[in-house]
């Protein structure tokens, strides 16, 4: 009789386990090293076991763990002071994860609408291929069928329009549209990045229209692209903010960021968290941005995503019957597959380095941000190594 399995069958997992993690590199209970470049879908930003997170992590534990939203916390106040003085944001909300910033950015925007006198405002402009999460508004925001399906009426008040379409998106504001939410690159969409020309004019249409523009960071903020976030490329800010990931360095937490005027009707008793926000999360997050605010932190990932930007496009001109394009900014990357994004995957797998599939036939190269000149030339021989296979294979 098969053995029954205990855990929800939501996940196809790999066959893998791994005991501990040291900086870009993960290890298996017998010592087989392994190239992450995967980091938990962009989420240990700095690597496993970064020496000043366990450091923060240890010493939070030895002091406060949980206190309630109704008390003062000066950790949470001083980290949302800090992520408001490098960024467009006047407040911060946080949450546990990257949905539930989501979450909060939506109630957000709808609830501007509702305390300026426009109640009818509640709608939501999302892009296909988007990814925001999979509670029941983040599913509807997302648009996608395969994350929908079953799971009764879609949450309404999302409109979607095609990836990058401004005269879709035009089209489809209406006076009740409160606000447009995108991601500037989308993640698990594959790796594809609104120019930044389509950022600014996305900005100037949300201004003439009076509406807020909210966009998901949750993949590509806190250093990821090479900018703190990826919307300073287009040199505009967003009214709204959803974060996660690489904020917590792995630590599950995230934040809604706002301006005073968008988060206007947010007023006590709105909306709440009962972990959000919490002494270790905030813990770590301020020691998370101790090492991504540092001087040269942002230099250093420009600079090693030169490095795998030069060496993925070498290969690229080597394996045109492997990779169609090489995709992404800073150190989130993609690999535009002619074959199977699976089989590359996999391929990559036999030699020891970890990526992630995504939609569009993709495979994302999301390593920690720490990775250096050397990691990532590593890399890229593991590469070269999966696509000699592929091609033997296919030859
Ligand atoms: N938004 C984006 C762009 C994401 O990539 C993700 C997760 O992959 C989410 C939202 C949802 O975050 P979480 O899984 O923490 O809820």
């Amino acid at each position: 009789m098969a053995e029954a399995k205990p855990l929800y069958d939501t996940y196809n997992r790999a066959p893998m386990v791994f005991e501990r993690g040291h900086g870009v590199w993960l290890e298996t209970p017998t010592g087989e090293r392994y190239l992450d470049f995967a980091a938990g879908i962009a989420v240990n930003s700095l690597g496993h076991t970064h020496p000043h997170l366990v450091e923060t992590l240890k010493s939070q534990a030895d002091k406060l763990w949980h206190l309630s939203n109704v008390y003062e916390m000066p950790d949470q106040t001083r980290l949302a002071k800090r992520l408001c003085e490098v960024t467009f944001a006047d407040k911060v909300f946080f949450t546990n994860s990257g949905a539930e910033a989501l979450e909060c950015a939506i109630k957000t925007a709808r609830r501007h609408f509702f305390v300026n006198e426009q109640p009818g405002r509640y709608r939501i402009i999302t892009m296909e291929g988007a990814f925001h999460g999979r509670t029941l508004a983040t599913i509807a925001a997302g648009g996608q069928a395969k994350y929908l399906e079953g799971f009764g009426p879609k949450v309404e008040g999302f409109d979607q329009v095609p990836f990058g379409d401004l005269e879709a998106l035009k089209a489809v504001i209406c006076e009740e549209t409160a606000a447009i939410l995108v991601e500037p690159v989308q993640g698990e969409g594959g790796i594809r990045a609104l120019s930044r020309q389509w950022m600014r004019d996305l900005r100037d249409l949300c201004d003439e229209e009076g509406i807020l523009l909210v966009l998901d960071e949750v993949q590509s903020g806190v250093g990821r692209t090479g900018k703190l976030f990826a919307h300073e490329w287009a040199g505009i800010t967003p009214d709204i903010m959803a974060v996660a990931k690489g904020i917590g360095g792995g630590f599950p937490f995230g934040a809604c960021l706002a301006t005073a005027d968008a988060a206007d009707g947010m007023t006590a008793g709105t909306h709440g968290t009962t972990y959000g926000g919490n002494p270790l999360a905030m813990a770590v997050g301020n020691a998370v941005l101790d090492v991504v605010l540092a001087d040269g932190f942002l230099t250093h990932v420009n600079d090693i995503a030169l490095v795998l930007n030069q060496g993925l496009a070498s290969l690229k001109d080597r394996y045109p019957d492997l990779i169609e394009d090489i995709r992404g900014t800073g150190l989130m990357l993609g690999i535009k597959c002619a074959k199977p994004n699976a089989e590359l995957v996999m391929a990559m797998r036999n030699e020891h380095l970890l990526a992630v599939p995504a939609g569009d036939n993709v495979v994302r190269l999301l390593p920690p941000l720490i990775v250096t000149a050397e990691e990532a030339r590593d890399a890229l021989s593991r590469i070269e190594a999966a696509l000699d296979t592929l091609s033997r294979k296919a030859n």
